[in-house]
């Protein structure tokens, strides 16, 4: 059978050993079936909706009042105040959260702490065996989890299960990368002394999750941050906390009471008590350069280490011997999956001269076919609404200042129609490196297309960007693919493809984009520390 990439985070059983886990497959048939019956003319199209309430897939249905997970119990905050939670493919409240308290993190600090020694001094085969059996767990409840996920953060179901089939790829990958760290081997580098390195956990890390990814990102901080033996207080962002809550549920009886430790609330209020709090060791946080440089400051004042990834504007440059076709088909997907909100999306297209007009041409014909609408609608719907009214309306003043400033909409442009927050998938041509459409972080279906006319300025006006997350050539020359990547200053950087991951391989940033290293081996380092132990076996025995 052939396949053709549909989805941008996700793992396809049907691979098996390949974990491109943010990329999914269809059969090409199916596709082609659905290009047929989406015209040219639904380039503006109306937002794909259930017919009617029986018709949705699934229920809006309130999930009851989220509580905070401390010491394997559903606890009540301290704080009375509560935050909504919305569908955003409707608008409508379908929970709520505390805003959260200090005493909130206070008691869930106090029990991480307490489950520490116990959960440290396991063997890593120990702590390997409960993270199998939590990947078991999310497998077994994956539709669910897959629903509440499509509900609260607009994700077309498809792409929320393959979510959640990484997630549980990712904690399976770190339950076997824990058993196999190499380190160097024990040796005598001063005379009569023995000098060997253990590998040790940090202590209680606060980990803080963006809402993008809820429960892919929540696997990414916990799974290498409990297989290395520390244990952990997690505070999910507030507009998607529902799969993040229930993660924790299903981890009753598997982890020790306290190792995994849930608090809901503002990042002002709960994120801000987590990075000051003196029994917090590290603090990782998934989100905005904004919110990173705050708990960096905040860390610093009692030097925690601190993990950050954070935003990108990933440059995806295509040179003139590029298989346009193939470019034009992954931003499909790279840059208005997740509804582009994905800190590596394909945002912002470079092109050379002599091919930018045929390339926009295939853009625009790809783009012109994504099914937008509700994810209740059913399995056609490949794009959802953005997260919040907030970012909905974020989003559309970008696009309105970009146009104000000379931008030509080629496609979208436009707020989808109805309830919930859709914004149509946007092409934008005729802007350049400085303007602020191509320089910020727009983190939504728009894709900007600017022109170059030689290899040297193209690198440059890449690297120009405060950002340094991710990256893409696409050329036909191996001599190009090679030296652009070594020049390209961005923390991952593809050759004809994009947002392609591996769980083996290492995600993160350089310059604004922070520091942290996720996935692979290099996570584990990240929130574990080394020990030099010299033993001095010159004197004689007493
Ligand atoms: P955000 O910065 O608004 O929020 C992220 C988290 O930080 C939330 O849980 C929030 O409550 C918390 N927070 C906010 N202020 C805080 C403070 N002062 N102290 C402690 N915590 C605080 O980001 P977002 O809007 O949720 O996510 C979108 C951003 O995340 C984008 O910039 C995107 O590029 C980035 N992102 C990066 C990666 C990556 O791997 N590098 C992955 C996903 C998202």
């Amino acid at each position: 059978m052939e396949f053709t990439r549909t989805h941008l985070r996700g793992y396809h059983p049907e691979l098996g050993a390949h974990y491109a886990h943010l990329t999914g497959y269809v059969a090409v048939v199916a596709r082609e079936q659905r290009k047929a019956t989406v015209s040219a003319t639904s380039l503006t199209a109306s937002i794909v909706r259930p017919e009617s309430l029986s018709a949705r897939r699934f229920a809006e249905a309130p999930l009851g009042a989220l509580q905070n997970w401390v010491n394997g119990q559903s606890v009540p905050s301290v704080s009375a105040e509560r935050v909504a939670v919305h569908n955003p493919a409707t608008g409508t409240e379908i929970t709520s959260v505390p805003v959260g308290a200090k005493g909130d993190v206070d008691a869930a600090v106090a029990a991480a702490k307490a489950a520490l020694p116990g959960w440290r001094a396991l063997t890593p085969g120990a702590r390997a065996a409960a993270l199998l059996e939590l990947a078991n767990a999310i497998e077994a409840n994956a539709d669910e989890l897959a629903t509440l996920e499509a509900l609260n953060a607009g994700k077309p179901v498809g792409l929320a299960s393959e979510d959640v089939a990484a997630t549980v790829d990712t904690f399976r990958f770190m339950a076997g990368a824990v058993r196999a760290q190499r380190s160097l081997a024990a040796g005598e580098y001063l005379e009569g002394r023995t000098s060997f390195v253990t590998t040790e956990p940090l202590g209680v890390v606060g980990a803080i999750t963006p809402w993008n990814y809820p429960i892919l990102m929540a696997a990414w901080k916990l799974g290498p941050i409990l297989a290395a033996g520390n244990t952990c207080v997690l505070k999910p962002a507030e507009l998607t906390p529902i799969t993040t809550v229930r993660l924790a549920e299903l981890s009753k009886g598997i982890l020790p009471d306290g190792v995994l430790n849930i608090v809901n609330g503002a990042g002002a209020i709960v994120g801000a008590a987590l990075t000051k709090h003196p029994d917090v060791d590290m603090v990782s946080v998934t989100g905005s350069v904004r919110s990173g440089r705050e708990v960096a400051k905040a860390a610093a004042e009692s030097v925690k280490r601190v993990h950050l990834e954070l935003g990108g504007k990933a440059a995806v440059m295509i040179f003139a011997d590029a298989n346009l076709t193939a470019a034009a088909e992954t931003i499909r997907f790279a840059g208005f999956g997740n509804t582009g909100q994905d800190c590596g999306a394909a945002c912002r297209v470079m092109v050379h001269e002599s091919v930018h007009d045929e390339f926009v041409r295939e853009l625009v014909e790809q783009v012109s076919t994504l099914v937008v609408g509700d994810p209740a609608a059913g399995d056609e719907v490949e794009m959802g609404p953005v997260v919040s009214q907030r970012h909905h309306q974020t989003i559309l003043g970008f696009i309105d200042r970009a146009v104000a400033g000379g931008a030509t909409v080629a496609v979208g442009g436009a707020a989808g129609d109805g309830d919930g927050w859709f914004v149509l998938p946007t092409v934008l041509t005729n802007v350049s490196a400085d303007d602020e459409c191509t320089s910020e972080e727009i983190f939504g279906p728009v894709v900007t297309v600017e022109k170059f006319s030689d290899e040297a300025t193209a690198v440059e006006s890449a690297n120009a960007t405060a950002y340094g997350l991710s990256a893409s050539i696409w050329t036909e020359s191996a001599r190009r693919g090679i030296a652009l990547s070594h020049q390209l200053n961005f923390g991952t950087v593809w050759v004809n493809d994009h947002l392609m991951f591996a769980t083996e391989m290492p995600w993160g940033g350089v310059k604004m984009s922070g520091y942290g290293r996720d996935l692979s081996a290099y996570a584990l380092d990240d929130y574990s520390r080394t020990k030099h132990v010299m033993v001095n076996h010159t004197q004689p025995a007493a």
